[in-house]
């Protein structure tokens, strides 16, 4: 089964590895994810984040930008097997060519500090998705945890620089991620875009009630809107009570997926699996494992063309309308 992925943490994770002096590259390596397990499990497409944390880090525009030039040199130093993909031609050509494809994207959209023209470049420089947010406020918008307040009437969405950046992102064809975002934030996204947008990582709420995941109400309006909801592998997001020292289990992964399905249509699910994101065991180990979820979706009865939808021919088609 081929496989689309729209979230990982890899590319980050090797730059801090790398600076701790580490000889550590995306060929093969000890993290969830590299090319060779990637061509284990027939990947086709991985999309690659820059994470920053907006706490902690005190460059954060310095950092995405060398994320960003990491992931274009370990991609060229593989372009026997990998190639970076800009538009949906990309992908098609690279599958053609029997090569898999990496795609840009940041988490946390206060890398760009409220500056269009950052935005702007980002885009020139391969990005092609953005979540508004990771866990932090920012120039844009609130992350998740902030709620509206019933009492002041007070909203916790997008801030008007939020605004601006949907409808550039939108202009650009730069996919919204609304991830980490906040409840008020998904539903402004959703009231002041056309085209469709994506939660890149995230789960049903009805299931696992924590902030970070969606409600019935958003994962239908993402559905309805041609949108897509990769489901998370992080064990806090998986199942009420569990936490990060937890393992992620197939079972549990599968039935976020069935949930979803069942309340916004097989067309909004797909992948985000947060692959060296999340710091929880794992029943199937890494990214080289990824066929067993495959083999646990056979068995709870999910048709072939439902897992392909899911693995992968959601994902394709969300790129043809927006890349
Ligand atoms: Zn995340």
């Amino acid at each position: 089964m081929k496989i689309i992925d729209f979230h990982c943490d890899t590319i980050s994770q090797l730059h801090d590895y790398i600076k701790k002096g580490e000889d550590i590259n995306l060929r093969s390596n000890k993290l969830h994810l590299d090319i060779e397990k990637m061509k284990k499990s027939n990947y086709m497409l991985q999309v690659f984040a820059s994470y920053v944390d907006l706490g902690s880090n005190k460059n954060i525009l310095e950092t995405a930008l060398t994320h960003i030039d990491l992931l274009h040199r370990e991609i060229e130093k593989n372009s026997d097997d990998i190639g970076m993909v800009y538009t949906y031609e990309d992908i098609l050509k690279n599958n053609k060519e029997n090569k898999m494809s990496a795609l840009l994207s940041i988490e946390e959209g206060g890398v760009c500090k409220g500056n269009l023209s950052l935005l702007r470049n980002f885009y020139k420089l391969g990005v092609r998705m953005m979540t508004l947010t990771w866990n932090y406020e920012n120039e844009l918008s609130y992350p998740n945890g902030h709620f509206y307040n019933e009492e002041s009437k007070e909203r916790k969405g997008l801030k008007e620089k939020g605004f601006e950046f949907i409808n550039e992102m939108e202009n650009l064809g730069m996919i919204i991620d609304v991830s980490h975002l906040s409840d008020d934030g998904i539903y402004d996204v959703y009231n002041n875009t056309s085209k469709p947008f994506i939660a890149s990582h995230s789960n049903a709420r009805s299931i696992c009630s924590h902030n970070r995941n969606l409600s019935d109400d958003m994962i239908k309006k993402i559905g309805e809107r041609g949108g897509i909801i990769g489901v998370n592998f992080y064990s806090s997001f998986l199942k009420n009570g569990h936490t990060g020292t937890d393992t992620s289990m197939i079972e549990d992964i599968i039935k976020h997926m069935r949930y979803i399905a069942n309340v916004g249509g097989v067309d909004v699910v797909g992948l985000g699996t947060d692959f060296d994101g999340i710091d929880c065991g794992l029943e199937f180990k890494d990214s080289s494992n990824m066929q067993l979820i495959v083999d646990g979706m056979r068995k709870k009865g999910f048709k072939e063309e439902e897992i392909e939808k899911i693995f992968y021919k959601n994902a394709l088609n969300l790129f043809e309308r927006i890349l």
